[in-house]
């Protein structure tokens, strides 16, 4: 009778868009107790717009935007597109951009280093932030993510990037709520801005400024406090909480190599879907016994 009731399970959640990829998730969603979610692209759109524009006394944010868009222009995260799109006219020769995981890119334009990324990203290399310290303040007070920019050792411009909450956010943490569990929010971004995206969803948890590994050092941290965690991710550095997670569940609109990392599949995007997978698994549990 095993598994005769877990296929209905799988079946029955297929058609509301939840896909277990493996049937044995069914059961290990039941014992979950916190479901920990990713913000940007998972619980927010992932379509970040800049919305604020500073530059250095004597700096022009939007000459300065011009080398960043062209130094972006082959990255993958959302504050790139953002970036890209508010910049208009002609665009710098770049060259040599360098990645530098959770923390934005490395580029040479005209000769000078250029610096794209975080806070903590200008401080590990040597930039004196104190130009604009009052900017940043102000950005995060808004809970604008902050992306600062250096140019040849220089602290140049900083620019707000905001990325609104998805729709159902708020519907899916009260249904899980409702449910009797914890709900966390893990991120890359700010903690100032993870605080202030978790306090308007009514998120009980939230830990911002996590490089990609200690995301899943986090997980494993609720797990030991509150007992097993399931993971919600889209992004390429979601992949590894996903797979650490008693339960990874994967945002179906997100990165393939999530996608590939998660035992249920959230086809459409829809985070309501969490609620819906964990319903099912209650259910078809409660059947077998
Ligand atoms: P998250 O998606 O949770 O924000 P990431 O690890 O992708 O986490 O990024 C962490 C932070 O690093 C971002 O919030 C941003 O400040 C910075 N960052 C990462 N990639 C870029 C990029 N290409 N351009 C500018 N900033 C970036
Ligand atoms: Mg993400």
């Amino acid at each position: 009778a095993v598994p005769v009731s877990i296929l209905a399970g799988t079946g029955r959640a297929a058609e509301l868009g939840v896909l277990f990829r493996r049937g044995d998730a069914l059961q290990r969603l039941e014992g979950v107790r916190t479901i920990v979610f990713d913000k940007t692209g998972t619980l927010t759109e992932g379509a970040p717009t800049l919305v604020s524009r500073h530059a250095v006394s004597g700096g022009d944010p939007d000459e300065t935007l011009r080398a960043v868009a062209a130094a972006e222009a082959g990255s993958e995260h959302p504050i790139a597109r953002a970036l890209e799109a508010a910049s208009d006219g002609p665009r710098p020769a770049v060259s040599a951009v360098e990645s530098v995981t959770g923390r934005g890119l490395r580029a040479r334009v005209g000769g000078d280093e250029l610096l794209v990324g975080s806070p903590r990203l200008m401080e590990e290399s040597g930039i004196d932030l104190a130009p604009l310290a009052d900017a940043l303040e102000a950005v995060e007070a808004r809970a604008e993510t902050p992306v600062l920019v250096a140019r040849g050792g220089r602290l140049a411009a900083l620019y707000g990037v905001a990325d609104p909450v998805k729709p159902s956010a708020k519907e899916a943490i009260d249904a899980l709520h409702g449910a009797g569990l914890r709900v966390a929010l893990l991120s890359g971004d700010r903690p100032r801005v993870a605080e202030a995206v978790a306090r308007a969803l009514g998120v009980d948890e939230a830990r911002g400024g996590l490089l990609p590994a200690d995301k899943t050092e986090a997980l494993a941290d609720i797990a030991r406090e509150h007992g097993p965690v399931a993971f919600v991710g889209d992004g390429i550095n979601d992949a590894p909480a996903l797979a650490a997670a008693e339960v990874g569940l994967a945002i179906g609109t997100g990165t393939d190599i999530a996608i590939e990392a998660g035992d249920v599949v959230l086809v459409s995007g829809d985070v309501t879907g969490v609620a819906t997978a964990r319903e099912v698994s209650h259910r078809t549990m409660a059947n077998i016994r």
